[in-house]
């Protein structure tokens, strides 16, 4: 089963598919893969004050590629892209995939009925 890590865009983004609110709680696969909370703006992961643990050094001190993408899902079950882009080691944009970006292929946002 495959790892990832969670991730939190600075920007709020709505469906590309139906408007709808996107779930919190983006993954991906393109980092570390290890579980790692990354937020944007920070360039080393950022566990939450009341989490109850803290990271081994290695982990702590982990970073993004330059170009990631993150997935998450709407809460009509479309599933949406993006692409995070590190500047200088440091997570700073986030943007929508567009349509041709998708890999899955037809019918991958799902049905919206
Ligand atoms: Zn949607």
């Amino acid at each position: 089963m495959g790892m990832f890590d969670d991730y939190r865009p600075s920007e709020r983004f709505l469906c590309p598919w139906c408007g709808g609110s996107l779930i919190e709680g983006w993954q991906g696969q393109d980092g570390p893969c290890w579980l790692l909370p990354w937020v944007q703006g920070h360039r080393y992961p950022v566990v939450p004050p009341n989490a109850g643990y803290t990271l081994r050094e290695d982990k702590a001190t982990a970073v993004l590629p330059e170009l990631f993408v993150i997935y998450t899902t709407c809460v009509n079950g479309h599933w949406v892209e993006a692409e995070g882009q590190c500047i200088d080691g440091v997570w700073r944009r986030t943007r929508l995939f567009e349509e041709s970006e998708y890999t899955g292929g037809a019918g991958y946002k799902g049905d919206t009925d």
